[in-house]
């Protein structure tokens, strides 16, 4: 079987095949650290996570590459307004962001490169650009350099656009440029940044434009060529447009395979920083296990749009749950030291076309099922065939309960928060009934002496929830 995926560039799905047989290089944009991730961001992460996983499984040796974009003007005007360094906000919230992947299960890229640690190759590959007549510094003396936009055929190959139909580039003043849609691939230094968030270059002092940071960092930990580059869907145009006509411009291949995940919405739209707010991943963390959060992303297939409701993450758990239930059940019943076994061959199947997660995990709870039944049969071949094949197909979506990072975690914070949220939950209910009874002095009681525990009972319109003090 081959493996299948949707490539942008293309407009459709196509085999797979690697440069270099049995390895595959793979760059995802990664977080511009302005601000908390919310669950847009680590969807994104945990496709790319499943993409890898699913390669390392069919015998691929993987480098991915995750940047970190940390010098922005996003991240120079939050940290202006909130009076702090800019590099100091940005490293805090790149923090956040390794914290959340983390928790989710994501793989540690094979190297995260920041932006700023990048600027000499960023130099040199403007220095190639403006050599072969497609960028130039801007004629206002601002220490811009721009992308000549008409000097290179295939802009807008990638997204499938002609100039003509193009905005602007709302990137820098557009008098310095020759073509409104010309982008900047460095931006002078202003009066009004931080002198700290500047660089030496042959055109002055100054800092990189986004997308150049990227085809950068590519190159320098991929090569002039590589297999897949991946990110949102927000990112194609302008970033990865932008990104590709400046490498090929320059004389690298760049990426063979683009991949974008869609995004998740409210109530149909994408998230924004508002509904970030609301879907925050710490936020999330604190009600709701981390595994069952990545269940319910790789829930949907990564080009689908994952809508968001309030019931989303109660009916993951319960899907999760009766898989991870007959893997346990299933463990007890084999006994340690059970062999590894392989996916089942629909889900195999599944995986190649496109990643199709949905279809994988609907084999997976097959599976289950007939192991449930093959546990109330005692049939002992049948169990392990089940037990053997659920797990693998969960480790390839980084959901086996009884793999990492989830069961050294048992062990500890989940088990202990289980545990404690069925005690609190019961003088919950306690207080409620004190309440309906109109005993106001018992109901009060119960919530000072889990006050007391350092138990914060906080009342909702959906009842009663609590927190450990110093969580909010
Ligand atoms: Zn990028």
């Amino acid at each position: 079987m081959t493996l299948r995926l949707h490539d942008s560039a293309a407009g459709a799905v196509r085999d797979f095949v690697p440069l270099r047989p049995g390895h595959v290089g793979v760059y995802v944009c990664g977080a511009t650290p302005q601000g908390a991730p919310h669950l847009g961001h680590v969807r994104a992460q945990v496709a790319f996570d499943v993409l890898r996983r699913w390669l390392t499984a069919t015998g691929h040796e993987v480098t991915l590459v995750r940047n970190v974009t940390d010098v922005d003007d996003k991240i120079l005007a939050r940290a202006a307004e909130e009076g702090v360094e800019w590099w100091a906000h940005a490293y805090r919230f790149e923090r956040e962001f390794s914290a959340a992947y983390t928790a989710l299960g994501v793989l540690p890229p094979t190297v995260e490169p920041r932006a700023t640690g990048h600027v000499p190759e960023m130099v040199e590959l403007i220095e190639r650009l403006i050599a072969r007549g497609h960028a130039y510094p801007a004629a206002d003396g601002s220490g811009d350099v721009y992308f000549d936009v008409r000097s290179w055929p295939e802009y807008g190959s990638l997204t499938h656009q002609s100039l003509e139909d193009m905005e602007p580039a709302a990137d820098a003043d557009p008098r310095g440029k020759r073509d409104p849609r010309d982008f900047a691939l460095w931006k002078g230094a202003k009066a009004s940044e931080p002198a700290s968030a500047s660089w030496p270059t042959p055109w002055g002092r100054g800092r990189p434009g986004w997308h150049l940071e990227c085809s950068a960092m590519a190159g320098r930990y991929l090569g002039e060529r590589f297999d897949v580059h991946g990110g949102g869907l927000d990112l194609r145009f302008p970033h990865h447009e932008n990104e590709q006509a400046q490498s090929r411009a320059a004389g690298d291949g760049f990426a063979n395979y683009w991949l974008h995940n869609h995004f998740v919405t409210m109530a149909g739209e994408k998230m924004s920083k508002s509904l970030g707010n609301v879907l925050g991943v710490p936020a999330l963390l604190r009600e709701h296990r981390a595994v069952v959060l990545r269940y319910y992303l790789v829930s949907a297939h990564y080009r689908t749009p994952l809508e968001w409701s309030p019931t989303s993450l109660g009916e993951a758990e319960a899907a999760y749950s009766r898989l991870e239930g007959f893997v346990r059940r299933a463990a007890e019943r084999l006994g340690p030291g059970t062999p590894a076994g392989a996916v089942p061959a629909a889900f195999a199947a599944a995986m190649d076309d496109d990643l199709a997660t949905p279809a994988a995990l609907a084999v997976l709870h097959e599976a289950a099922r007939r192991g449930n039944q093959a546990l109330a049969e005692g049939s002992g071949a049948a169990l392990l065939e089940a037990h053997q094949q659920v797990r693998a197909g969960l480790a390839v979506l980084g959901l086996d309960p009884l793999g990492e990072p989830w069961v050294s975690r048992a062990g500890t914070s989940d088990a202990a928060r289980d545990a404690l949220d069925v005690l609190v939950r019961a003088r919950l209910e306690e207080r409620a009934a004190a309440r309906a009874a109109r005993d106001f002095a018992t109901a009060d009681a119960v919530r000072d002496s889990l006050k007391d525990a350092g138990i914060v009972i906080e009342d909702t319109p959906t009842g009663a929830r609590w927190s450990l003090e110093g969580e909010q």
